[in-house]
């Protein structure tokens, strides 16, 4: 092992550092199979205060992180280009009870949608997203794209189901904001910032996620 992986195995575990390559295939190219890449390391973290660990330990090492769902995004964003670590959320699988009162919950970036969509339906509820690629598209995932689907006309795309984020910056640090205030107008709305920007800015962690009343 070199230094890189020494330090991530040591951080996260080992079991969750992948460098066979056959291990990793399944991350360097992605659902199409139209676009493959290289990566020193796959990089597994189960907690927020992992990624954070992960994210420190490659800007010491000056190595890129791309940021990797469920692989369904079909542009190529989710494989590296140039190698790195790919930085797989998913084990950041936190699903908390459904607040049905305030409709919402709160759910781990790892997450799929048809796993969220689940949950909620067990509330009496739906989640307004709903897409082809829901069996492995991940709460990160759809935030980063700002995924739409079968439901947007109705509901608005994932921006519009957005109430907070958790997420951890480029330089390790976390922000939080998953209290689920619908009229919070402290500060800048960060949670939105990060919708759409496809983990240039930061790395979401979690999500507060608004449900629908599905009748
Ligand atoms: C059959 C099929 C149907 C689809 N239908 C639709 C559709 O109807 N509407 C639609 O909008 N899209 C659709 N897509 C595209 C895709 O499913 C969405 O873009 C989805 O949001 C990707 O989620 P993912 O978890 O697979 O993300 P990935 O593909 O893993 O990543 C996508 C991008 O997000 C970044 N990223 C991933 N997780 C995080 C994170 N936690 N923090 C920060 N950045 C992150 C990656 O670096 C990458 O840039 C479809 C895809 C398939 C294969």
């Amino acid at each position: 092992m070199d230094r890189l992986t020494t330090d991530l195995a040591a951080a996260i575990g080992a079991a969750h550092v992948l460098t066979d390559p056959e291990l990793i295939a399944g991350y360097t190219t992605d659902w199409s199979r139209r676009y493959t890449g290289t990566a020193q390391a796959v990089a597994r973290p189960g907690t927020t205060a992992e990624v954070a660990e992960v994210i420190r330990i490659c800007a010491r090492h000056q190595v890129p992180i791309v940021p990797q769902g469920g692989n369904t995004g079909l542009v190529g964003a989710s494989v590296p280009s140039r190698g790195g670590v790919v930085l797989s959320t998913r084990r950041l699988r936190r699903l908390d009870p459904v607040d049905a009162l305030a409709a919402q919950v709160t759910a781990g970036a790892g997450v799929t949608i048809a796993e969220l969509q689940a949950h909620a339906a067990a509330a009496g509820l739906e989640y307004g997203v709903s897409l082809a690629s829901r069996e492995s598209a991940t709460v990160g995932g759809t935030i980063a794209t700002n995924a739409g689907g079968l439901h947007t006309l109705r509901y608005g795309g994932t921006r519009a189901q957005l109430l907070g984020v958790e997420a951890v910056l480029a330089d390790g640090r976390v922000i939080s904001r998953l209290g689920g205030v619908e009229a919070d107008n402290s500060g800048y709305d960060l949670s939105q910032l990060v919708a759409g920007s496809e983990g240039t800015l930061a790395v979401v962690t979690a999500a507060r996620l608004r449900l629908r009343d599905s009748t």
